[in-house]
């Protein structure tokens, strides 16, 4: 296949070496069929070994290569570079710490996470086989549970960068995946962790999540039904 010649301005930082970040370009010539990903790749282990970025899956599943590019954060895997033309801009995902280069300190992203108990809370006896819920009340969590942390709405967030402290988007989702999951009994104590200055009133549904969230997961509308429940049970 034809090679096509594109030019890649990507953020570089070394902590303990660079006083503050640098840009630099590499002139490529790749297949016009490569991802973000595959560029980065094509960096690493042809142009410049010292180039540091997360990825695993290339599947869109691991959530690990979220990233900047043209001032959009995308997924480096799924994502084509014909959908920005010959130049990319390459940065880190806005809004965290850089531990060096495209790697963001994701440390106080899954911290937050935690603090909402993102798993199954059951006082009842266990059922002996499957744990059963039927389609509409399936339908309750919806598309929440597809996501895969990737923490590019959170961090796309203006909420958050405005303040650091704020649960961010990427939690609250979690907390309304089991919040509405029928077989969950730990909705009151993940409310009263929510209904806080920074929990879920420190979401101004200002959309920026739905357009980063790479699997297209309506987060501002959960959020919303979110808001209602935590109102519900305070009157
Ligand atoms: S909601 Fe979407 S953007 Fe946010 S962490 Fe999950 S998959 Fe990523």
């Amino acid at each position: 296949m034809e090679k096509t010649n594109i030019s890649a301005t990507v953020f570089r930082y070394q902590p303990g070496q660079d006083t503050k970040h640098r840009w630099q370009t590499f002139k490529l010539a790749v297949d016009p069929e490569y991802t973000i990903l595959d560029v980065l790749n094509e960096i690493h282990w042809h142009h410049d070994g010292t180039l540091a970025y997360r990825r695993s899956c290339r599947s869109s599943i691991c959530g690990s290569c979220a990233m900047k590019v043209n001032g959009r954060n995308v997924l480096a895997c799924e994502t084509p570079i014909h959908q920005f033309g010959s130049k990319l801009k390459i940065e880190p995902l806005p809004g965290f710490e850089i531990i060096k280069d495209l790697v963001v300190d994701l440390e106080d992203f899954f911290e937050k996470l935690k603090r909402i108990k993102p798993y199954l809370i059951v006082d009842q006896p266990l059922p002996d086989h499957e744990f059963r819920q039927s389609p509409a009340e399936l339908e309750q969590i919806g598309e929440s549970t597809l996501c895969i942390l990737c923490a590019a709405c959170t961090s796309s967030c203006p909420s958050l960068w405005a303040n650091a402290d704020y649960l961010g988007p990427a939690a609250l989702l979690k907390a309304y995946r089991f919040v509405f999951d029928s077989r969950d009994d730990g909705t009151d104590d993940r409310l009263d962790i929510i209904n806080d200055r920074n929990g879920i009133w420190r979401c101004h549904t200002i959309f920026n999540c739905m357009e980063a969230c790479p699997k297209k997961i309506k987060i501002t509308e959960y959020l919303s039904r979110l808001k209602v429940k935590v109102v519900e049970k305070s009157i």
